[in-house]
């Protein structure tokens, strides 16, 4: 847990659309899409590039949960991005899944 950190908080008292053992989904404030989501690991790395830190059944139980949270939205079709550095797109530097869909 890493205290000046926002995504660290919203793990602990954001408003979780879903949530799972070390990980919970909520919605981005700045929607790209009608539904997107967020889903977040409790264990903070900054980025995807750390994504070994995970040990490998944690790391599979995040990705089920991505899936789950999908399915819970009605989502068949969606995009899951993870923007990976400043130059493609990050801006809060706490590992986070984009689950992005609910077009017509
Ligand atoms: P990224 O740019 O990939 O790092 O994604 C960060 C995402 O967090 C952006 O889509 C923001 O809209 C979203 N975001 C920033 N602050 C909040 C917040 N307080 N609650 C929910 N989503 C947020
Ligand atoms: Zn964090």
């Amino acid at each position: 847990m890493t205290t000046d950190c926002l995504f660290c908080t919203l793990y602990r008292e954001g408003d979780h659309v879903a949530v799972t053992d070390g990980f919970v989904a909520i919605r981005d404030i700045n929607p790209q899409a009608p539904t997107h989501l967020l889903v977040l690991p409790e264990r903070h790395v900054d980025s995807f590039r750390e994504i070994g830190e995970f040990p490998p059944e944690e790391a599979k139980r995040m990705l089920d949960f991505v899936a789950d949270v999908a399915a819970r939205e009605g989502l068949t079709d969606y995009r899951v991005v993870v923007n990976v550095g400043p130059s493609a797109g990050q801006t809060v530097f706490h590992l986070h899944w984009h689950v992005i869909g609910g077009w017509s």
